[in-house]
């Protein structure tokens, strides 16, 4: 997974100040070179590399006149914690809880995911002793029904969908309902996803959030799609105002610097991390854990 050879990189760079007496700038200089250097090449954007490098160097500066070992703990602190910023936009994602009806609605592109997350994310709230329901809205992609269906058979999760009806709008508002009214706990509603961004999906995501109210609104964003996901963040933030995101794909060759740092920059805190097909291949994230485990 690319994301181990980026920590495998910094953790590198990191080690080259244990092998010195004294953290000269040169020494440190380098270190933020070969920091930086990994970052970008896990397709980190480039404003967000040079943001980090000179916030590190800042607080460097900061404690020029703090002498060896403590120097380099102080600089090691800085360097975590401006990786933390990189992944976290200090914003609490909406909690599920105990005894009320949770709607979260997901929304992206078809492709991203989106409807195998939604099968994780249900069984990792059943798991933890939730009533848990889906509600499938998307009447766009052929066979989307039957795909929740089958997920949700497995999880013996009741589903609200239907073959005749076309207006998603409809379904949503009639599926939250009787969960609501059945007192169910954490009720999933998946949208359409279209191919790309376009005018149609995202007033139809709207309509549908005026709708059923949702208490989080989840964007489910791929992590192979490279620099695109910056934009395609943006874009979904700005038309619906996503509440939290959950980034796919992790396991395969996805550089996931972009989407994961592409996320923090539009002020979305991520929720989970979704790294396989099955749905245990799922985790909860917590900014600087995460990095802790990055850099082993
Ligand atoms: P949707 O169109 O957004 O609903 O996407 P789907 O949930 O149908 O997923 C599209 C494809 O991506 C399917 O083949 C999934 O098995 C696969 N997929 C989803 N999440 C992951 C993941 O975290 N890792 C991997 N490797 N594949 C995933």
């Amino acid at each position: 997974m690319v994301l181990q050879e980026l920590g495998g990189k910094l953790t590198a760079a990191l080690q080259k100040m244990q092998s010195v007496t004294v953290i000269s700038e040169e020494v440190l200089d380098k270190m933020l070179k070969d920091i930086a250097a990994a970052l970008l090449e896990a397709d980190v954007n480039v404003r967000v590399v040079g943001q980090l490098r000179k916030a590190i160097k800042t607080r460097a500066a900061l404690e020029e006149e703090v002498a060896g070992a403590n120097r380099r703990k102080l600089i090691q602190r800085a360097v975590v914690d401006e990786l933390v910023n990189i992944v976290d936009p200090g914003v609490t994602p909406h909690e599920v809880k105990k005894g009320k009806p949770n709607v979260i609605m997901f929304v992206g592109l078809q492709g991203a995911g989106k409807t195998t997350t939604i099968a994780k994310f249900a069984n990792y709230y059943q798991r933890k002793g939730f009533k848990c329901c889906m509600v499938c809205a998307d009447t766009f992609r052929a066979g989307a029904y039957d795909q929740l269906k089958q997920n949700a058979t497995k999880l013996r999760c009741p589903f609200y969908g239907s073959y005749t009806e076309a207006d998603p709008v409809a379904i949503a508002a009639e599926g939250v309902a009787q969960f609501r009214k059945e007192k169910y706990e954490v009720i999933i509603v998946d949208t359409s996803g279209r191919h790309r961004q376009e005018a149609a999906l995202f007033e139809e995501m709207q309509e549908i959030r005026v709708a059923i109210e949702p208490d989080n609104v989840v964007f489910v964003l791929d992590a192979t799609q490279g620099q695109a996901v910056h934009e395609q963040a943006t874009s979904f933030h700005e038309a619906i105002d996503i509440g939290s995101v959950v980034v796919t794909k992790l396991d395969g060759h996805a550089k996931g610097g972009g989407a994961l740092s592409a996320v923090a920059a539009t002020g979305a805190p991520i929720l989970f991390l979704g790294s396989g097909e099955h749905f245990d291949d799922f985790e909860p994230f917590v900014a600087r854990s995460f990095v802790s485990r990055l850099l082993g």
